[in-house]
């Protein structure tokens, strides 16, 4: 999202997306950050809430898009300031507070803390000469928690004294009813876990859920098992965390990967990664009992402690399967109380909305459907309809003292990236999607250049249409379609090879069609000699 005025802009967030399973052989989604690149001399900052990958993960693209200065709290910019590195972006990085407020070109931003999965998370109050828009960032009230992890409602509702202009607020959780509760929910259901546990605690969760980590090695400590984190991101986020001391293991023993192995870890609790699912990941490797450092089996307790992202399920599930084949227990949020969102639910939000008293309402983070529930949530609080904006990617609108108003669209999307970050075409996933539901057939056909008839009789390769025995059975009838399709036709014809390829693909798109109900991909070869 771009705040602009006149000819100043703040980018919030530089965030990036993982493909769902539709999308093979695409790694990672950024915006497209055309929009920034074509006024890369007015962007005066890139603002950062919280250290997330769905909200810092492209951050080296927009720098690159539009190199300037980077704003957000230290352990914010502790993650970026890694994935900088990786990737070799020098950038200028200035640390946020609570309380501090900083001077950016026009606008000057009041940082604000909230509550959230990751700690060090900010509410922004940016004041701008138009009035102040108030970016909530992903957050919960959670008013249990201790003072400096807890969401500063007075400063919030100090802004809603002073008049907020637009509040910006996160709707992901906008379906669950009352308040999301606090951290601390996840502790009986986890200590009834290490109790029962005679072995090894395997507990995955988010690499950036320095909380729930935190939280979890407490308990360890008072059960008297030492821990160890598993995964390259685990091991750099809990790392970060730790330098900046934001993280505390609460006197638990900390243990290397390569001990696990030892007979006193035979206790540990070991944080690992990839709750998701994801095929490379730590917890992946384990579950298909491939781990260099960790073999589970009976005795040992997976906790699975996240919610699978929509488009993981079935990674998530399959994962679940091996874990249970290796004879481990295998705990999830489906079955006990180990995971507590770090999205305020419906009386989080109308909560948020009853303290700044926002002039208007717009929506963010959360798909469509959540957009829109939200701008209803609003108005049964009573926040004129006219006064809720629910706005898509590309949307503008326009905002002043005197009113609000939609400008015309511009473009903007998405950019589907591969391992080696480079681009993958939307053509190219459409084309390797056709292949893997549909197959391919590569008809190499070989014609007289003086007569255009067939030298031999055409060849046909097939690859994930039928079964090998029946696809060579099927070459063969093509082949004979073929050859009779080429060389009964008028000589004139015959001698354009444009021609000849367009008249094969036809004649092996029908056939293919009639005998298996596929649709192959078909990629004629056509040789003169
Ligand atoms: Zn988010
Ligand atoms: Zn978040």
């Amino acid at each position: 999202m771009v705040l602009e005025w006149e000819e100043h802009l703040l980018l919030l967030d530089a965030g990036m997306l993982f493909p769902t399973a539709e999308m093979p052989g695409v790694d990672f989604i950024v915006p497209d950050f055309e929009y920034l690149s074509e006024r890369r001399d007015r962007v005066r900052g890139i603002l950062l809430t919280h250290g997330h990958e769905d909200h810092i993960g492209a951050l080296s693209y927009a720098l690159a898009a539009a190199p300037s200065p980077v704003y957000g709290s230290r352990l914010t910019l502790g993650f970026a300031r890694r994935r900088l590195q990786e990737r070799g972006v020098r950038a200028e990085l200035v640390t946020l507070r609570p309380g501090e407020p900083v001077e950016i070109g026009p606008f000057r931003v009041h940082p604000i803390r909230v509550a959230h999965s990751v700690v060090d998370s900010l509410a922004l109050a940016i004041e701008t000469p138009a009035g102040v828009v108030l970016a909530s960032g992903d957050f919960k009230i959670d008013a249990q928690a201790r003072a400096e992890q807890r969401t500063d409602v007075a400063a919030l509702a100090e802004w809603g004294e002073r008049g907020v202009l637009a509040l910006l607020s996160d709707s992901t959780n906008v379906e669950q009813p009352g308040h999301t509760p606090g951290e601390d929910a996840v502790v009986p259901a986890f200590e009834e876990v290490l109790a029962r546990t005679r072995g090894r605690v395997l507990v995955s969760c988010f690499a950036t859920s320095v909380p729930r980590i935190q939280t979890l090695a407490a308990l360890a400590a008072a059960a008297g098992r030492p821990v160890a984190f598993l995964g390259r991101r685990m091991i750099d986020n809990t790392e970060t965390a730790l330098d900046l001391g934001l993280l505390q293991l609460g006197g638990a023993t900390r243990l290397e990967p390569a001990r696990l192995g030892d007979a006193f870890a035979s206790r540990a609790l070991v944080f690992v990664s990839g709750s998701q699912g994801e095929p490379l990941s730590a917890l992946s490797m384990v579950s298909l009992g491939e781990h260099r450092d960790v073999a589970a089996g009976p005795g040992d307790t997976v906790v699975l402690s996240a919610r699978a992202i929509p488009g993981n399920e079935r990674g998530v599930s399959r994962l679940i399967s091996n874990l249970y084949r290796l004879g481990c227990d295998v705990v999830h949020p489906g079955t006990a109380k180990v995971h507590v969102s770090g999205h305020g639910s419906r009386d989080d939000l109308v909560e948020l909305l009853q303290r700044t008293r926002p002039r208007y309402l717009i929506p963010m983070h959360g798909e469509y459907r959540m957009l829109a529930q939200h701008a209803r949530l609003a108005a049964q609080a009573g926040l004129p309809a006219d006064r809720v904006l629910v706005a898509e990617d590309g949307d503008v609108l326009s905002l002043s003292a005197s009113g609000a108003r939609r400008e015309a669209r511009i473009t903007a999307g998405r950019v589907l990236l591969d391992r080696g970050a480079s681009e993958v075409e939307d053509v190219v996933v459409r084309d390797r999607r056709h292949l893997s539901s549909e197959g391919i057939v590569v008809p190499i056909v070989v014609v007289d250049r003086q007569t255009g008839r067939l030298e031999s009789p055409p060849e046909i390769v097939t690859r994930g249409i039928v079964d090998t025995a029946e696809a060579a059975e099927l070459a063969e009838e093509a082949g004979r379609i073929l050859a009779g399709a080429i060389d009964g036709r008028p000589v004139e014809e015959r001698l354009d090879s444009e021609l000849t390829r367009e008249r094969v693909k036809d004649e092996l798109r029908r056939f293919y069609r009639r005998r298996t109900q596929r649709r192959p991909m078909v990629i004629p070869v056509v040789m003169e000699v």
